[in-house]
């Protein structure tokens, strides 16, 4: 078998390993760059169904417009021009579950102020942050620490903890705030002060709209996620469609990576499909597959598998309910709701897909997508379908009042869902960097490294990438 040789060999194909492809294509054009997935498609997490007018996305839903490399790569794409962002209603509205009810999350210091979410000693207690001494710059904390010594017990469980199932599926006991929330933790450390910090920031970005001339009028300062949620007409599929079409030849699917060899300056891939096997060369390695798929590969240097493998991954369902006719006489426009550990359900929280985006059900109709597990509540992804379906139909009807029958259900399981950047992280990933340092032309990518939202990803692949064009440029001299 003659193997196949190539500049670039770029494994996983998920948003990390087609946006990195993305950005090669511009950084270094003469550059052959070869992408090898394992699954039948391209895309990974990201994927679309569509069931007659109704339309499901089990994986992530939206894109959070906060990554100048999304935006770069949704204009070089054409895409920047089909992009639908969420309806302002939608955007403005999100619900916490209190004491059995949906709360609206405030979103900005007036909502906060008259906001029934929380209890006045919760907002007494927030007025206290600014107070706060901050954490020298080398203390570990979890989340749960950090927003605890800050903000207090009331808006980590009602603000914090959700928001963090809603996320990570995680649990702010366990993810380290430094890894997870990179950009909390440096608030804390520039501005002494998260309300500080963000009043700073959010007056930065209104400036900066204003003299771009995209102000919207929004208040500077808002609670809500900064940058719009954005999706396409035909769900988030749109985005590695685009980006995988033009690959031709140059995607493989169907192929496995079982193992890597070094040779000189090179490496040698093995890969396994249901066609046979396939040898590749490439003098340039960049790797994007989840942290524990790297167990199953075999390669003949040190890496470092056991924290590659320690790195948690808790199973997640996404069920979807979608009704012809809307189940709630006279709904709420809102992005959905989430719930905090402390109420104790069966449920992460519900997204409300046909109020956050239009084209998600039939015209008067009603899509929802409900999650569950995460790493707060693992046991329950062991349930049958049917009970799971009956569970979410239970919550569904005590939180939002839904009586009807749903007229399309489809359930998505998750056993691997999202990594968790739990307590020791950062010394995980410091042994990734010196993999890479002792095996020049190998590069380590996917989400476990540098963020899990799509736009960070798609930050972390334009950086590779750069790092991957000037490597080429060195040895070819372009
Ligand atoms: C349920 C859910 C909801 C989410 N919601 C959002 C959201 O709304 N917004 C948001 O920004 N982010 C969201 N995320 C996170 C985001 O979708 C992911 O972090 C991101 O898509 C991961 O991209 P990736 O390329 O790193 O990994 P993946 O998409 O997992 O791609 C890795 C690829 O590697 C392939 N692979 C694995 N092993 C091998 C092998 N041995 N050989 C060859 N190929 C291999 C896999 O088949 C896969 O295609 C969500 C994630 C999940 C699971």
């Amino acid at each position: 078998m003659s193997p196949t040789t190539t500049d670039v060999a770029i494994v996983g194909a998920g948003i990390w390993g087609l946006a990195a492809d993305h950005f090669l294509q511009r950084l270094a054009p003469h550059a052959q760059v070869r992408l090898f997935e394992a699954g039948l498609r391209a895309g990974g997490a990201i994927s679309t169904i569509r069931q007659g007018d109704f339309l499901f996305e089990p994986g992530p839903n939206s894109l959070l417009d906060n990554s100048p490399e999304l935006r770069r790569l949704l204009e070089d794409t054409g895409l920047a021009a089909q992009v639908v962002a969420a309806r302002p209603e939608a955007a403005k509205n999100r619900f916490i579950v209190r004491g059995g009810r949906l709360r609206p999350l405030p979103m900005s210091p007036p909502g906060l102020l008259t906001s029934d979410l929380f209890s006045l000693g919760a907002k007494l207690r927030l007025a206290r942050e600014p107070f706060v001494r901050r954490a020298a710059a080398d203390a570990e904390e979890t989340l749960a620490q950090f927003v605890l010594r800050r903000l207090g017990r009331e808006f980590l469980d009602y603000a914090v903890d959700p928001f963090v199932s809603g996320t990570f599926a995680g649990v702010p006991d366990e993810l380290c705030v430094r890894s997870a929330f990179r950009r909390l933790w440096e608030l804390e450390q520039t501005h002494g002060s998260l309300i500080r910090g963000a009043i700073h920031k959010a007056r930065e970005r209104k400036k900066a709209a204003i003299a771009s001339g995209d102000d919207d009028g929004a208040p500077a300062v808002q609670a809500g996620p900064s940058g719009k949620m954005l999706t396409f007409a035909d769900g988030l599929q749109r985005l590695v469609a685009t980006l995988a079409e033009p690959l031709g030849d140059r995607l493989a699917t169907g192929l496995s990576l079982r193992s890597v060899r070094r040779t000189g300056e090179a490496f040698e891939l093995h890969f396994d499909g249901e066609t046979g096997r396939k040898i590749v060369t490439a003098t340039n390695l960049l790797l994007t597959l989840p942290a524990h798929a790297y167990a199953e590969v075999d390669f003949d240097f040190d890496i470092p598998t056991q924290a590659l493998g320690d790195i948690p991954y808790p199973p997640v369902i996404a069920v979807f309910f979608g009704y012809n006719k809307h189940p709630i006489a006279d709904p709420t426009a809102g992005f959905g709701f989430l719930v905090p550990r402390v109420e104790q359900r069966r449920i992460l929280g519900t997204l409300w897909n046909s109020s956050a985006y239009p084209g998600r059900a039939p015209e008067g109709g009603a899509a929802f997508t409900t999650y569950i597990g995460g790493r707060r509540q693992p046991e329950i992804t062991e349930w049958e379908d049917d009970r799971l379906i009956e569970a979410v139909r239970d919550e569904l009807q005590q939180l939002m009042g839904i009586e009807s029958t749903p007229d399309e259900i489809i359930l998505r399981r998750w056993p691997r869902a999202i990594p968790q950047y739990v307590m020791g992280h950062r010394t995980a990933m410091s042994t990734i960097d010196a993999l890479e340092e002792a095996q020049p032309g190998l590069h380590i990518g996917g989400n476990f490294r540098g963020g899990i939202s799509v736009g960070d990803c798609v930050s972390r692949a334009h950086e590779t990438a750069q790092r991957i064009g000037a490597r080429l440029a060195r040895s070819t001299g372009r």
